[in-house]
């Protein structure tokens, strides 16, 4: 395993309950302090995730099933596909699929390859980015027209949304948190309104290091979108009669943030799928096809934080998202593209950490001012919750400097 030389008696605190060892894959540049995915309603200041695993070989979880990716029987698993689809394909002019999406590469490609090879009639579903870019936007649209899809986005409350994401970053420095609830709950719940039986997600979870278990089905775990009652739920970290008493919102304002009902769920016979269990998923070929078939365009400029300029471009708060998980976690948006392109053979390791080193943790400037600006945080308070976020067990200050303990480009291999 490669890990850093770090002495107990040097021990420092962790926040989050993460590892307080630092060790990195050997294989890509990821490390055990990557949370996994978690159901996003159940997020607390206080709360305490499984991390990435990596084994006594030094390999992570991510990087072992893509090995296995290898064996696995494609084109049995394209069989079942079929079947699934064939039980479902409707010729009375009803949808029969629901793809979310926001028109990213990976939810164009789902929803062409179900219409467009596979004969289905898919709805596509959208909650929309907290503020579009312009070219993110174009790529909605793009979707739509040239590649030829019914939508429904849905359009929140304004109000609530902004002081949502604002409590999300002042209670987790989780920008994004508002994004993933509206994502992962929406397309249930328009599943069960309009009786559409079958959801359609891209990749696997596991694919990026949940627990490798979760690779053996196609299904997504029902615990990451159905609540069994409210006193489970909290949203920006607070439970729902805080932000009902505290901050004047009803429950009809925080409605479409919450999972659909458990029992809803049971009686009908909806199933979310993931695409990528029947299909093998490689992120840079969803994106050649998305330019071929529905005209997805790349950002014209490099996104901050990272080298790349096609993966999640749509949102102006995501460039801040990665930010926190670096302030968090010591891993940043670079970390994330180059352990996905290490393990599909684009990049070698010793690249992976060069861009790690280059790019991991730049400052967010492009939009941060007018995301700060749009959910009323002044810039002095977001820097203060970003100097608190940082892990005494990760982070060090030199001469005035924050510095990562144990970065990737120190670890022994
Ligand atoms: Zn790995």
């Amino acid at each position: 395993m490669i890990q850093n030389i770090q002495d107990s008696a040097d021990q420092q605190a962790a926040y989050y309950g993460l590892p307080t060892r630092v060790c990195y894959c050997k294989k890509c540049v990821m490390s055990n302090q990557r949370p996994s995915s978690y159901p996003e309603f159940k997020h607390t200041a206080s709360r305490i995730t499984p991390t990435l695993h990596i084994g006594e070989d030094g390999v992570c979880d991510a990087c072992r099933y893509n090995e296995r990716k290898r064996d696995i029987p494609w084109a049995a698993r394209e069989e079942e596909l079929l079947k699934l689809l064939d039980l479902h394909r409707r010729n009375d002019g009803e949808y029969d699929c629901i793809v979310p999406g926001s028109g990213g590469k990976d939810s164009v490609y789902a929803a062409h390859l179900l219409k467009y090879k596979y004969g289905m009639h898919p709805l596509t579903v959208t909650w929309p980015p907290i503020m579009y870019t312009d070219y993110g936007y174009q790529n909605f649209r793009n979707w739509l027209d040239v590649g030829g899809f019914d939508n429904l986005s849905f359009n929140r409350n304004g109000r609530v949304h902004k002081l949502l994401t604002r409590l999300a970053i002042e209670n987790l420095l989780h920008p994004f948190q508002t994004f993933i609830l509206g994502q992962k709950n929406l397309a249930p719940k328009l599943a069960l309104k309009f009786k559409i039986p079958l959801i359609f997600y891209g990749e696997p979870e596991a694919e990026y290091g949940n627990a490798i278990a979760e690779t053996n089905v196609s299904l997504r775990d029902k615990s990451y979108y159905a609540m069994a009652n409210l006193d489970e739920i909290h949203l920006a970290g607070l439970p729902i009669p805080e932000l009902t008493e505290k901050y004047g919102l009803t429950l009809n304002d925080l409605r479409c943030y919450l999972p659909a009902d458990h029992q809803e769920l049971e009686a009908t016979r909806i199933e979310v799928h993931y695409l990528g269990y029947y299909l093998r998923w490689t992120p840079q070929e969803a994106y050649y096809y998305s330019v071929e078939h529905a005209g997805f365009k790349a950002r014209q400029f490099r996104t901050e934080g990272t080298y790349s300029k096609y993966n999640s471009i749509d949102d102006k708060i995501d460039d801040l998202h990665y930010y926190t998980t670096y302030l968090k976690f010591g891993l940043g948006r670079a970390s994330y593209d180059a352990s996905q392109e290490i393990r599909n053979n684009h990049l070698t390791r010793e690249e992976g950490v060069a861009l790690v080193k280059r790019f991991d943790g730049e400052y967010p400037s492009r939009y941060l001012q007018e995301v700060l600006d749009y959910i009323e945080l002044p810039l002095e308070r977001f820097n203060e919750l970003c100097e608190k976020a940082r892990s005494p067990h990760l982070w060090t200050k030199q001469t005035g400097e924050w510095r990562l303990r144990y970065p990737v480009w120190e670890a022994e291999v």
